[in-house]
């Protein structure tokens, strides 16, 4: 009895056991191991090593890293057996089935490899639809790639649109469905491969010939307004799209590097800008101390962190809340990301003498309530901004430091007088951004000891965690979208005061933690055990 034997190894409780023979009672046709992991009792790698001794066949844990490229059956018959050649040789084919024994599969395996002996091993179901979907997406840009080389040769092809055009509208879209911030085509020596960004991180997912490279490369230059003859110089342009009735513009650079052109395409997806401030993600606590300091009507308010932690999309949503019919707003950005109503947005252009300091002087005598300055990178900017701030106008804008409390010493390094800063900064926030549980195959997990060791005093015993498993909706990754975590101080007269003494770092952090402060990974740890994000995310991007 293959429950009573789970039960004595120790992988399950009687009572689990229990509940899953009742559910097998309504379901007969379900298998019990099915049922258990589908109720995550057991794990992935139990569930294998179970079903593979009960059906007497070896096992594999993950297909993860097998190699597509020599996986010549099609993808159609694939998905009929649900079964997937991971090892060819000519003389021994290694096939991970959903179902091993399965006869039907075997022959039709026989058919493509007539002289090999063939050995099935069982995989997980979940493993398989992964490499299908992958499989599936690269039987279609090959034969992308394949229309593209017979247009190169003079042929005609079929098809409303060129053939480069399709590829680029498939790259762009599959990028777009992963949820990708960035496509970087990055020549090689034979060709190029394409990488795509997905929630900060690159993901290697096509390559191209240099022939179709060379075609892809030109077209995108050509779609961005680029010089397309152009090619040792960097370059910068854009374009649009309509995708599935929603419009995208992208923003395009190109750098000659030693094999070619390495060219960048950022999506500017507009379904991403935050409307308000409700919605970005901060906690509500946090959110209360944000808009506290929104609602002071002069002062510097900062927004910290490191490139890719969202802080424009704070500083828009921001914007958003204190803007309004009786406030005038004036940003200075370089460059502008997202142009917004009623709002008068000023581009910084070097080249052209418009540095930061430059147009935040001519901003000054427009008038303004608020200014939002994309970025305070050196003194005069900061200088001006003080000014600003100290003469009645609310300041936003962004530093580039690790915390909060950073960013007092950070304006001091620069050489703001302490006493200045005091006097002119109302709070800072800092943040950073965490991947989102997938909702839908969202499971409870137990993390390794050793991010539960560390936090043991501030969680329950029996505290569980969630993640997600990894489904056809989120691209098996077991996350959907980003959200922030944050840390967020405002200055009172005593924080003031020990800032003008220009009290180092550790003196402000104890202080505010008399008062009740916590760092962003309290925040994010509130988040994971909301079921929010997994704990690994939080440890990935901050520290205890
Ligand atoms: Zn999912």
């Amino acid at each position: 009895m293959v429950g009573e034997n789970l039960i004595k190894k120790g992988l399950i409780t009687p009572e689990q056991l229990q509940e899953v023979l009742q559910i097998k009672q309504q379901n007969p046709t379900r298998k019990l191991l099915d049922i258990l992991y589908d109720k995550n009792y057991i794990s992935k790698d139990n569930f294998l090593r179970e079903l593979a001794q009960e059906l007497k066949v070896k096992y594999i844990s993950s297909l993860d890293n097998i190699s597509l490229t020599k996986i010549k059956v099609p993808v159609t018959i694939l998905k009929q057996v649900r079964a997937i050649p991971i090892d060819i040789k000519l003389d021994r084919v290694l096939i991970a089935s959903e179902n091993p024994l399965d006869w039907n599969a075997k022959s039709y395996f026989q058919r493509f490899f007539p002289d090999a002996k063939l050995e099935f091993v069982l995989a997980h179901k979940e493993d398989i639809d992964k490499v299908l979907k992958l499989l599936e997406n690269k039987e279609q840009i090959n034969k992308l790639k394949h229309e593209i080389k017979r247009e190169l040769r003079g042929e005609e092809v079929p098809g409303e649109e060129s053939a480069v055009i399709r590829l680029i509208k498939f790259i762009i879209k599959s990028s777009i469905d992963q949820h990708a911030s960035d496509i970087h085509i990055e020549p090689t020596q034979k060709g190029a491969i394409i990488r795509i960004r997905i929630y900060g991180t690159l993901y290697e997912k096509w390559d191209l010939d240099e022939d179709v490279y060379n075609a892809v490369a030109s077209r995108i230059k050509l779609e961005a307004g680029m010089d397309v003859s152009e090619k040792r110089k960097p370059q910068d342009g854009g374009f649009s799209m309509e995708l599935d009735k929603n419009h995208f513009d992208f923003r395009v650079s190109s750098l000659p590097t030693v094999w070619g052109e390495s060219i960048v395409i950022r999506i500017l997806d507009k379904r991403n800008i935050v409307k308000s401030i409700n919605t970005i993600g901060i906690s509500p606590q946090n959110l209360e101390y944000l808009r506290a300091a929104l609602k002071k009507p002069n002062g510097i308010f900062l927004v910290t962190g490191p490139t890719g932690s969202g802080k424009t999309t704070t500083l828009y949503a921001s914007l958003h809340e204190v803007a309004g019919i009786d406030k005038k707003v004036i940003t200075v950005e370089d460059p502008v990301e997202y142009k917004l109503d009623g709002i008068q947005q000023v581009q910084v252009n070097p080249k052209a003498g418009l540095t930061f300091a430059g147009a935040l002087r001519s901003i000054l005598r427009q008038d303004p309530d608020i200014i939002m300055i994309g970025e305070i990178r050196d003194i005069e900017t900061l200088e001006i901004a003080i000014k600003a701030a100290l003469t009645g106008h609310l300041v936003l804008s962004t530093l580039h430091t690790n915390d909060a409390i950073s960013a007092v010493s950070r304006m001091i390094d620069m050489g703001a007088e302490p006493y200045m800063v005091a006097a002119a900064l109302v709070g800072v926030e800092a943040q950073r951004l965490v991947k989102k549980n997938c909702p839908y195959c969202l499971a409870p997990y137990k993390p390794s000891d050793a991010y539960l060791e560390p936090i043991k005093h501030l969680i329950k015993k029996d505290t569980v965690f969630y993640k997600g498993r990894g489904c056809e909706k989120c691209n098996m990754t077991g996350y959907i979208g980003r959200t922030l975590i944050s840390e967020i101080f405002l200055v009172d007269e005593k924080l003031e005061s020990l800032i003008a003494k220009n009290k180092d770092k550790t003196e402000l952090g104890e202080y505010l933690k008399s008062k009740g402060y916590k760092n962003m990974f309290y925040d994010g740890l509130r988040k994971a055990l909301n079921k929010e994000t997994s704990l690994e995310e939080i440890y990935r991007v901050a520290k205890l």
